[in-house]
């Protein structure tokens, strides 16, 4: 708002009354050329002011309103001043028009923000009618979550044979994931958690996985999985809450993955990189799994008391976040140090929560300590995953690492062998020694290892045999 001062109250009043004719008729002439009219909300229209005059006592006193965007049936009221004349009567004094000054300051700051506020309450409700959209979106369809909460259990003769054991595997059972969930809730839990709330929060968890090669509801159910086989293997006095934040968390660890690696954001400087500046993929899953919990019908925490919700909530983003495999190296080596020590003790609660991060790496990588049959096909979908990542990196001018690039699918036996020296075989040693009742991951993890060394001399002999042949034909 620009300041003027007037000496007069007269020639104010005149000058008031131009300005506001001039607002008036260049506000309508914008209305009518933008067929509705330039609005606040979409930066086509300016805020402006009417200022109106009153005389309100006889001739020594004048009110001053400052109105926001034209009329007074609908404007915000700014502002209110009452000035005064000097002795005389017949003009402004300098305190006069110094408090005017402050006036119109004052006024322009309440404009700016109203306006502000105007803006702000538009978007909210933009937010509001796309979460109502993205709500609808993102939950199962009605017509699923009826047939599953009719019958949400699993006939007996369903059940795989191995699903009590760290081999199970789901790929060929998909159809029957939801209610192999129900079961593992109720084993463990009893009727802890309102069926109706568990159908459908197990299936919109399900529909936001994405159709990629690994990352996919399966890889969740897996890790789930594995997570209540700690939980039933071990002896470990594990708290009904860190029960549900562990398994619930390991089935919801990877929604919305998009088959694309933390470093993949973070190179092209992808919206997600801006919003998180670590564990970007985690944050986001975790984010995922609240934007579930808060829709309706989908509140499977609703029966914990206040500070038990934020608790296990807590327990949740700290086990989601901890599946980023670059904080895995920290934490093995503190428990490893404190193993060495003799120091580890679960009452403290950073040694239990290294624990629990550890169980969450161990679950998450659980694959490679499955039977070499789904160990084989684990492995193809997870080369698939990386491959794609290799070729859009190559698409967008990046040089991908070997291991996602296709021309060195070769390398895959080797790459299986260093990783379960590196990462695997250390991870389910240090498990093994806090829950013995994990000792199966670390014996299927030296059998894989085993394996993938006879498939990388096979691979060996196959090349050099191709070598001879080429060179005897070529002589
Ligand atoms: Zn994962």
């Amino acid at each position: 708002m620009n300041v003027i001062v007037f000496s007069s109250l007269k020639e104010l009043s005149h000058q008031l009354e131009r300005e506001r004719r001039y607002r008036c008729e260049s506000h309508r002439q914008k209305r009518d050329s933008n067929n509705g009219g330039g609005s606040l909300e979409d930066g086509r229209g300016e805020p402006w002011a009417v200022i109106q005059i009153r005389i309100s006592k006889g001739w020594s006193y004048e009110d001053i309103e400052v109105f926001q965007d034209g009329g007074t049936q609908y404007a915000q009221r700014a502002g209110e001043a009452v000035l005064g004349f000097g002795k005389n009567g017949d003009h402004f004094t300098l305190e006069d028009e110094s408090a005017f000054k402050l006036f119109a300051i004052y006024c322009a700051l309440a404009l700016h923000y109203s306006r502000i506020y105007t803006l702000l309450s538009h978007k909210h409700m933009k937010y509001q009618v796309a979460m109502d959209v993205l709500n609808y979106h993102i939950s199962c369809s009605d017509d699923e979550y009826k047939a599953l909460l009719k019958a949400p259990e699993i006939a007996e003769n369903l059940i795989p044979a191995d699903f009590d054991t760290y081999d199970f595997c789901c790929y060929d059972y998909t159809e029957h994931l939801p209610k192999l969930f129900i079961k593992l809730i109720q084993e463990t839990f009893t009727n802890t958690f309102e069926m109706r709330k568990l159908c459908r929060f197990i299936l919109t968890v399900r529909k936001n996985y994405r159709p990629v090669q690994y990352h996919n509801w399966e890889h969740g159910f897996h890790v789930g999985h594995s997570l209540w086989q700690m939980i039933r293997k071990c002896k470990f006095q594990f708290t009904n809450l860190e029960k549900m934040a562990l398994i619930i968390g390991g089935v919801c660890h990877d929604i919305d993955h998009r088959g694309y690696n933390n470093d993949f954001f973070k190179k092209l400087k992808l919206p997600l990189a801006a919003l998180y500046s670590t564990s970007l993929m985690e944050e986001h899953h975790y984010k995922q799994m609240i934007t579930i919990l808060h829709a309706e019908g989908h509140e499977i925490f609703s029966f914990l008391t206040a500070d038990e919700h934020r608790l296990i909530l807590d327990y949740i983003r700290k086990n989601i976040i901890a599946t980023d495999l670059s904080l895995y190296f920290t934490n093995q080596k503190f428990l490893t140090g404190l193993i060495e020590r003799k120091e580890f003790n679960p009452e403290v609660g950073a040694h239990r929560h290294g624990l629990l991060a550890l169980m969450m790496t161990g679950a998450d990588l659980c694959a490679i300590a499955k039977p070499w049959h789904t160990q084989q096909r684990t492995a193809k979908f997870i080369y698939d995953e990386f491959f794609m990542q290799g070729d859009e990196e190559k698409k967008r001018g990046l040089q991908p690492i070997p291991m996602m690039d296709r021309h060195y699918q070769d390398d895959i036996p080797k790459n299986q062998i260093g990783f379960i020296s590196f990462i695997c075989k250390p991870l389910y040693t240090t498990l093994s020694v806090l829950l013995p009742g994990t000792k199966r991951l670390l014996d299927g993890t030296i059998t894989s290892m085993d394996k993938w060394k006879v498939e990388m001399e096979e691979q060996k002999a196959a090349r050099e045999k191709a070598t001879k042949e080429q060179s005897a034909r070529a002589e």
